[in-house]
């Protein structure tokens, strides 16, 4: 048996469907293989490849990695993660989740974990439970399973169907990340949750005000959620999350570069010239929804 092998990793198997033919995963030496011989490494660092040879559409490359793991591990998003972690609890404390000792053997899935921060939180908030995160980035699952003993790491893309089975996830966390709405349902438990976060029309304003190229957001964006989630999920409540965050240079870039704009700009060079803000509005809305 292989090192890489954690203990997440084996936990959350069973939940696992081979990318190529659907069929379940066991571990063979360091790799896990489905009964039709498809084969899928698992990475030195812990986590394992199950893009099935095919390329991802999009991913962070190392720089936007680093950059999210400084300004996330400085704690400026933590209020977010906090209000994610209260939503899933109270889906949990809703339907009696837990058994008598507090525990659950749940799974929660976050789907563009990115470098694993808020799952972890998720994880700490819900004890027993175990995660797993898929990302295209290999680079940032490196750090996410090692954001949380109870953590699981893949790669996979969110616009394919997820290597996950049917009904096998207590709760699914979508934090800035793509949405593939029906894939979400087919994977949530009858009695899951589902959580997600997106930016309002103030985020981060003071920004992108003073960052030429700076992408903003889509104010048609709340009306595609909607019509993205509606055939699958009812919205069970919302939270906004509005806070203003001290921005100094460094930070800022940090920022930038963590965005979708860091694909078309050169973060090193913000604030060169001109101003920076030196606080910026962090505006976003937590939603939790239920299957049907
Ligand atoms: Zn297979």
């Amino acid at each position: 048996m292989s090192t890489s092998l954690s203990p997440a990793l084996i936990r959350v198997l069973d939940a696992l469907r081979c990318p190529v033919c659907e069929g379940p995963l066991r571990v063979d030496a360091s790799s896990l293989r489905c009964p039709a011989g498809h084969t899928f490494d698992i990475a030195h660092q812990g986590y394992v490849s199950l893009l099935g040879g095919r390329r991802a559409t999009s991913g962070d490359d190392a720089d936007m990695v680093r950059a999210r793991e400084r300004f996330l591990g400085t704690g400026a998003y933590d209020p977010i993660s906090s209000a994610v972690a209260a939503l899933v609890q109270e889906a949990y404390l809703d339907r009696g989740g837990r058994d008598d000792e507090g525990a659950t053997s749940d799974l929660v899935l976050d789907v563009g974990c990115g470098t694993g921060r808020h799952l972890a939180a998720v994880l700490d908030a819900v004890p027993g439970a175990w995660g797993l995160g898929l990302d295209t980035s290999t680079r940032a699952l490196r750090s996410a399973v090692r954001a949380h003993p109870h953590l699981a790491g893949a790669t996979s893309d969110v616009f394919r169907d997820f290597p996950v089975r049917d009904h096998a996830v207590a709760a699914l966390l979508d934090i800035f990340a793509p949405r593939n709405p029906g894939e979400f349902r087919r994977v949530l438990r009858t009695d899951g949750v589902l959580v997600v976060v997106r930016p309002t029309s103030s985020h981060l304003r003071e920004l992108r005000a003073e960052v030429q190229g700076m992408v903003g957001v889509d104010p048609e964006k709340e009306e595609r959620l909607g019509a993205a989630l509606d055939p699958y999920f009812t919205e069970l409540g919302t939270r906004r999350v509005d806070f203003t965050l001290d921005l100094p240079r460094e930070r800022a870039r940090d920022l930038v570069s963590m965005t979708p704009s860091a694909r078309h700009l050169d973060a090193s060079h913000v604030g060169d010239s001109g101003h920076l803000p030196r606080s910026v509005t962090v505006s976003v809305l937590v939603s939790s929804y239920r299957p049907g």
